[in-house]
């Protein structure tokens, strides 16, 4: 697809503050610091549009990204982070819940995952979440370029087989550096839309 316009709609924590439009939507996690905010960045032609390496202790917000006027990109608060709290961390799992189980228009989950490591435990129960909620997935293994071209396939193997991801389910190599993987993530969200 060809990004001519992205803005941010909102940022929300409740149901209530959710954007009431009808837009098909698009969920974006990852651990902190993986590279999602670089990810958003790229695929919207963006320079600074999200937030590169939010902090933690910040409010965590579902942040609502219009694409298009036609689309919606949700950036989900980054998760992983060893000096949050319990208290934050029940909060974080509830307010994406509470999202994930109720909006209708969500058309799949983009987990972004580190290339050059195995899927964290975290990565695999995200993952694990939205396969029980029917959510379809598509997993981003970025930063590529910090990996020899020739250990691709097999990192790949390990991403794929660690987080034991279902057949019907993407898995993209990407790169925010060079862009590598942008049209094929974008044909992936793209096939998504009218389903
Ligand atoms: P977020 O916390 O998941 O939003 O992660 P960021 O987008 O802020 O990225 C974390 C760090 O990784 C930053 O220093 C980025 O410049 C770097 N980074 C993100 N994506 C890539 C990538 O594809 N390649 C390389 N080499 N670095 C990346």
């Amino acid at each position: 697809m060809k990004v001519t316009k992205s803005e941010i709609v909102t940022s929300a924590v409740k149901p209530e503050q959710y954007p009431p439009t009808h837009f098909p939507e698009f969920a974006l996690a990852g651990r902190s610091n993986v590279g999602k905010s670089s990810f958003i960045n790229k695929m919207l032609n963006r320079k600074n549009l999200a937030r590169i390496s939010q902090r933690p202790g910040k409010t965590q917000t579902l942040n609502f990204y219009i694409i298009n006027d036609i689309m919606h990109f949700v950036d989900v608060p980054g998760y992983g982070f060893a000096k949050v709290s319990k208290k934050e961390v029940e909060a974080w799992g509830k307010m994406i819940e509470t999202y994930f189980m109720q909006r209708e228009q969500l058309r799949a989950a983009v987990l972004i995952v580190d290339l050059r490591h195995p899927p964290s435990k975290d990565d695999i129960m995200m993952y694990d979440w939205f396969k029980h909620f029917e959510i379809p997935a598509i997993v981003i293994a970025t930063k590529a370029d910090k990996i020899p071209k020739g250990k691709h396939q097999k990192h790949l193997k390990i991403v794929r087989e660690t987080l034991q991801m279902v057949e019907d389910d993407h898995l993209i190599l990407f790169s925010s550096e060079t862009g590598l993987g942008k049209d094929k993530a974008w044909s992936a969200i793209e096939s998504y839309m009218t389903k």
